[in-house]
């Protein structure tokens, strides 16, 4: 269930957005050095936050680094702050998130903590992940290797069976919306387009809010109408474009334009770096699980079958210690 706190601060932004439609996009709100939570029933005195250095922006939020005043753990969290007042469609999208993402408690899911309000804007407390984005460090690293593959796609199949089996659909999982920890481990972040799954949802609807994201980890049967059923899919094409992003680095539809990228996502029109003009090997074990995964909805693995493919079994999966020592202090580009 939700606690009382997150629906009341969802219900009270949801009255002045249908006034707030913003032709001009405003820049991310910028928080003071210290901000309040007002008290709430298992706060009763409130709590104040040390405001630290950004973390970064994303569409309509701007995350810090935070920790609670006056604590002796210093312990830091993700500030995600976000305006009161948005454009419409925001608002839902922010709503979303925040009913769906305090619903999870995932080892590979950012924790949220708490959400409140404060001088108009409304602040999700979240796990820290300041290691950067799946993104950030496949790009540093021009790919990863196999075993880190399979220790990344492991970790994120299991968040994808937790919010399935919740009745979730991410629907927008990609590299730049999976954190790393502080060990580096994965943890899906940015829940603003998952949906329910209800029956007779409006598909129409999914499909527009869909839409909006970053057309490279699109399903096709997104853009047809029509399918019904394996919604929960997409998702695992998702993952197979992020597999295939992860051992080559880019995903294998990228395109100049969007329509391209959907025209060749719907042939499946892709290609593995070529072992002649790459220094890559990449394993046929590889190669095959991620083709499973972009196969029509209905023929495509759920997490638990993935995890048992070939790719799998048959290669090494590194300890959670050892990603921790050769990742972490790998050198950012720039060091
Ligand atoms: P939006 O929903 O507006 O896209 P994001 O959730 O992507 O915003 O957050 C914006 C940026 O803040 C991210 O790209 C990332 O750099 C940073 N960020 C988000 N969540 C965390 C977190 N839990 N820990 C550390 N940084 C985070």
């Amino acid at each position: 269930q939700l606690p009382n706190r997150v629906v009341a601060v969802a219900k009270a932004k949801a009255m002045p957005a249908a006034k707030a439609v913003q032709k001009e996009k405003e820049p991310p709100p910028q928080p003071p050095s210290v901000v309040y939570e007002p008290p709430s029933f298992d706060r009763k005195d409130g709590a104040a936050y040390q405001v630290g250095k950004m973390l970064g922006k994303g569409g309509f939020a701007v995350c810090y680094e935070g920790y609670l005043a006056g604590s002796k753990s210093r312990r830091k969290y993700a500030l995600k702050i976000v305006r009161s007042k948005m454009p419409s469609k925001m608002e839902q999208k922010f709503q979303t998130e925040l009913q769906i993402h305090s619903k999870m408690r995932h080892q590979n899911i950012v924790q949220f903590l708490r959400a409140f309000s404060f001088e108009n804007c409304t602040y999700l407390v979240l796990e820290l992940c300041p290691n950067g984005s799946l993104m950030d460090m496949v790009k540093r690293r021009k790919g990863l290797t196999e075993p880190e593959v399979r220790f990344y796609s492991i970790q994120i199949a299991g968040a994808i069976k937790y919010m399935h089996a919740k009745g979730i659909i991410h629907r927008d999982l990609k590299m730049g919306n999976i954190f790393l920890d502080k060990d580096m481990n994965a943890k899906i972040g940015d829940f603003g387009l998952a949906a329910l799954l209800v029956t007779g949802r409006d598909m129409q609807t999914i499909r527009r809010t869909t839409l909006c994201g970053t057309p490279n980890y699109i399903a096709p049967e997104i853009l047809e109408k029509g399918k019904k059923g394996h919604d929960h899919m997409v998702d695992i094409w998702s993952l197979g474009i992020i597999m295939f992003a992860m051992l080559t680095s880019k995903p294998p539809f990228q395109s100049s334009t969007t329509d391209e990228i959907y025209r060749r996502a719907k042939n499946r029109d892709y290609e593995w770096p070529k072992p002649e003009t790459s220094n890559k090997y990449i394993s046929e074990e590889a190669k095959d699980v991620v083709a499973t995964m972009l196969e029509e909805a209905e023929l495509r693995p759920d997490p638990d079958t993935i995890v048992q493919h070939d790719f799998f079994l048959s290669g090494y999966i590194p300890a959670p210690s050892e990603m921790t020592t050769k990742l972490r202090d790998y050198p950012p580009e720039g060091d």
